[in-house]
């Protein structure tokens, strides 16, 4: 007869890539993209107003405003769990947008770059990526962010492009003003560029191109700061495979990152009325990594008004990054995503 006993070893009694994984990078992780002005500023209230009518991503916009003002109460005590909590998961660097602009000021941005310096000391690096609030055709917009630029400890510009369109109008010639006058003011104060790009699910969004375009261009001029491209799902609805490749060529070959935030993109809606090729929400990366393309990796949105249900556990996007693509390749290829990739994509 067989002796059974209780077993209490934490050994998965089977093969798991994902914790051959967690050997090898724990430690060295590095979390390309977030949001610490509200992380973990989820409510009640706010998850039962959105449980009544469910906002587009222009209307969350509008509440993120509100609840931004609020959040500076708070900062400092939820920027330090933030950080401590991704410590505890291997993770040794974060970049953050931090929002700068005239609701809030530059306040958020000072309580970040305290941190940035307090965390330093114990090995910890927050870059920062002054994120506008106002589209900078707005006069004082362009003033506040070439202030926050001036400061020595803002690596980046972060930006949200396709906030500048109007409602319904995909293709609309703002958004590549406003890309360019981002990368006008990144390149006067010596910073790099971090968009967010192509994030509505669909096929006539090309974001990702533009960003190409402009970037091969600021590169031939000697611009040699990080360029990051982040999110790019809605190249994977692109019904033009050679558009795909071109753009992943011209992203490699003008050093842009793809940065993938597997669950936040996942929050997408599935547009029913616009025909587009099979695909998942997200990023092409298995295509891009192929395309000799820097592909890391950022966790995004975190018990917020956008994503109340997010916890903020790495190791739950990776999961969903590989089974996105029913990925079965070399483990070492996204230990480098979560690692060495995620260092050059934030010139580290
Ligand atoms: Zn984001």
């Amino acid at each position: 007869m067989m002796e059974v006993c209780l077993d209490l070893s934490h050994e998965a009694p089977c093969y798991s890539p994902i914790d051959e994984l967690k050997k090898l990078v724990f430690g060295g992780i590095v979390d390309c993209h977030g949001h610490a002005v509200t992380e973990n500023t989820s409510t009640q209230a706010q998850y039962d107003k959105r449980g009544k009518k469910d906002l587009e991503l222009d209307d969350i916009w509008v509440e993120i405003g509100k609840v931004r003002k609020e959040a500076l109460a708070t900062l400092v005590r939820r920027l330090n769990y933030s950080i401590t909590r991704r410590r505890a998961m291997g993770i040794c660097a974060w970049q953050t947008y931090v929002d700068v602009g005239p609701d809030i000021d530059l306040d958020a941005l000072n309580v970040c770059i305290e941190a940035k310096r307090l965390w330093r000391r114990y090995g910890f690096i927050l870059k920062i990526a002054v994120y506008p609030t106002l589209a900078l055709k707005n006069t004082a917009m362009d003033a506040l962010l070439r202030e926050a630029c001036r400061r020595q400890e803002v690596d980046s510009i972060g930006f949200l492009p396709s906030r500048e369109r109007q409602r319904g109008v995909v293709k609309d010639p703002a958004v590549f003003a406003e890309m360019e006058r981002a990368f006008e003011i990144a390149a006067e104060f010596g910073k790099g560029v971090d968009m967010q790009v192509d994030q509505k699910n669909h096929p006539e969004e090309k974001e990702t191109f533009y960003l190409a375009n402009i970037a091969a261009r600021y590169r031939d001029m000697g611009y040699k700061k990080p360029i990051c491209a982040t999110h790019c799902l809605s190249m994977s609805a692109w019904n033009d495979d050679q558009l795909i490749s071109y753009t992943l060529t011209m992203m490699a070959e003008s050093n842009v990152s793809m940065i993938v935030c597997p669950r936040a993109t996942l929050d997408n809606l599935q547009i029913r009325e616009v025909l587009a090729p099979t695909h998942n929400s997200i990023a092409p990366w298995t295509l891009a990594l192929k395309a000799k393309v820097n592909v890391a990796v950022g966790i995004d949105n975190v018990r917020d008004l956008y994503m109340p249900w997010c916890d903020g556990d790495i190791w739950k996007d990776v999961s969903v990054l590989v089974h996105s693509a029913r990925y079965h390749g070399s483990i070492e290829k996204i230990a480098d995503m979560l690692t060495i990739n995620g260092k050059k994509a934030l010139g580290l």
